[in-house]
């Protein structure tokens, strides 16, 4: 990684020029409304000082997957008077719900009723309501995060009255090494699965899919991704 400095600025405010208009090629290509997906500009391979370089470019909705790091850049932002709309995309542990809390935005990687627990009790000390978006797992790789979608409906079925939480749909991965076809065919699943639940659930709003990274943001788009998480396309040359 390199040290934050007036070239990598630039490097990342290009990335970041790139990127957004790679992503509204994909959506206007995919017949949708531009404002329909939001990029959420995944942090975890860069310390403080170059997020705030993706952040000074534009970058206003930054995702880490280690609960620590948010909260340390948070508060990093904090003194530095960067606003940013923080979403948790790694697993989280029960102990730590209540540290986090406070930061999140959206918590994209609900995967327990057990966590869902913990989230309900530290949003209610906070008087919060806590966005949510439950991880399901699409893929046949059983080492891979998320519940499966029997799992999905009864974590639906135990949490859809509770007032500090407020699921606002689904988040998935395709599998490693799927090749485009395989990645569409994966996020096409995940967004039935979520009509069928908003069927079940009229009292919800599940109108976020979170799913799409660098390699395969395009075929989610195409199948309906409101949240795109991009990582490595905006720290080319920078990593
Ligand atoms: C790292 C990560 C991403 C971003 O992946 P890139 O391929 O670097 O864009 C997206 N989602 C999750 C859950 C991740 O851990």
């Amino acid at each position: 990684m390199l040290t934050a400095s007036q070239e990598t600025a630039a490097t990342i405010a290009r990335n970041w020029q790139r990127v957004q208009a790679n992503v509204l090629e994909a959506v206007v290509q995919a017949g949708r409304q531009t404002n329909d997906v939001t990029i959420v500009g995944v942090a975890k391979y860069v310390d403080a000082d170059l997020t705030a370089q993706l952040v000074q470019a534009g970058c206003l909705n930054i995702g880490e997957n280690r609960p620590q790091n948010l909260w340390l850049k948070a508060d990093d932002f904090e003194q530095r008077q960067l606003p940013v709309h923080w979403h948790l995309i790694g697993h989280l542990q029960r102990n730590k719900a209540k540290r986090v809390s406070p930061y999140l935005a959206c918590l994209h990687s609900l995967d327990s009723l057990r966590l869902a627990l913990a989230l309900i009790e530290a949003a209610a000390e906070l008087g919060r309501r806590l966005p949510v978006l439950v991880e399901v797992n699409v893929t046949q790789d059983n080492s891979k995060t998320g519940l499966q979608a029997n799992e999905v409906r009864r974590l639906f079925e135990e949490i859809q009255h509770q007032p500090n939480l407020e699921i606002r749909g689904l988040m998935a991965m395709a599998s490693r090494d799927s090749g485009g076809d395989m990645a569409r065919a994966e996020f096409a699943s995940v967004r039935e699965l979520r009509d069928e639940l908003q069927q079940r659930f009229p009292h919800l709003k599940l109108n976020q899919l979170s799913m799409g990274m660098s390699g395969d943001y395009r075929e989610a788009i195409l199948e309906g991704a409101t949240l795109i998480r991009i990582g490595s396309h905006l720290f080319e040359g920078i990593l």
